[in-house]
């Protein structure tokens, strides 16, 4: 019985040892840093593929199960993820992840939000409640989400501390010394004025000095009406604003129309790695967007 026990317990503990952290991101960008810090100790699985509507990822079935199994949660947070991510923590009946909790991990945190309304509730269909929430596409910060994901790596598996600190520091100085070389790339567009579909873009206009003009949706969420369009493209014309940012997660009609009707360029954009083709990781999507504004506003 004694020996029974005992080799219980050492099956216990082998088990234990191999167990990876179950970790569950709403966006692939967030994947993306938990597989950085994490590497072979973490299990990482995101809700979104890179194409979708980051307020609005359709859920699947199969959502639930993972989720239920999930350690972590890894969210963008501000209420990005509002239209599905409550339900599916309700439904994964997981103590683990539920807000409050340590599995549950809002990546923003640490990041003061631009272009906060007065107004906090989703009743006229605003999705930026609380601010804009694509930080993200700001590398400066980024690294915030980095750190906080590292953080709760550690809360959830302390043993592993000093190999999730060694991987966090090394993708951190990796990331400065792409954003030294993104801001050098960048210097041709400074000053760059440009519209988008939707409001994802002025953390980005921000760090890189570009004019972020405006958007093609009325609000955050809000889709644009006739007249919008109209004095959109009047006012580009008059301001010699000489490019169109179509998300893949948006129908790509309207801004192709814009584009024509103000006489300026297009060009699709991802706003999460996978949004497209080779823009598998955040430093490929990074490295793809200022590529592809250099060369728009060279034209
Ligand atoms: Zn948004």
């Amino acid at each position: 019985m004694k020996l029974f026990r005992l080799l219980l317990m050492a099956g216990m503990i082998a088990s234990a040892a191999q167990a990876k952290v179950c970790v569950v991101t709403t966006l692939t960008d967030l994947a993306d840093f938990t597989r950085e810090v994490g590497d072979d100790l973490v299990e990482v699985r995101s809700l979104a593929t890179g194409i979708e509507d980051t307020h609005g990822v359709p859920m699947k079935p199969s959502f639930v199960p993972v989720m239920n199994r999930a350690d972590l949660i890894v969210l963008v947070g501000f209420d990005c993820e509002h239209a599905f991510l409550p339900a599916l923590l309700e439904a994964s009946k997981n103590p683990r992840i539920q807000k409050g909790n340590v599995g549950y991990v809002d990546c923003a945190k640490g990041i003061t939000p631009l272009d906060v309304p007065k107004s906090t509730d989703h009743s006229e269909g605003d999705v930026h409640p609380y601010g804009n929430p694509h930080y993200t596409l700001d590398p400066v910060l980024a690294k915030t989400a980095v750190a906080e994901i590292c953080d709760a790596l550690v809360a959830f598996a302390p043993e592993h501390e000093a190999e999730f600190k060694r991987n966090r520091d090394a993708y951190l100085a990796k990331l400065d010394a792409k954003i030294a070389e993104w801001k050098t790339e960048a210097a041709p567009i400074k000053g760059a004025a440009f519209v988008s579909y939707h409001e994802h873009w002025p953390y980005f206009a921000k760090r890189f000095g570009l004019k972020y003009f405006g958007t093609v949706e009325l609000k955050p969420g809000i889709d644009p009406t006739a007249r919008h369009i109209e004095e959109l493209v009047s006012s580009m014309k008059a301001e010699h604003v000489p490019i169109v940012v179509g998300e893949p997660q948006f129908p790509e009609k309207v801004p192709r129309l814009i584009a024509e009707q103000a006489g300026v360029t297009l060009v699709k954009l991802p706003i999460m790695p996978g949004g497209v083709p080779g823009t598998d990781t955040y430093i490929e999507m990074m490295d793809y967007i200022i590529k592809t504004m250099v060369a728009a506003v060279k034209k």
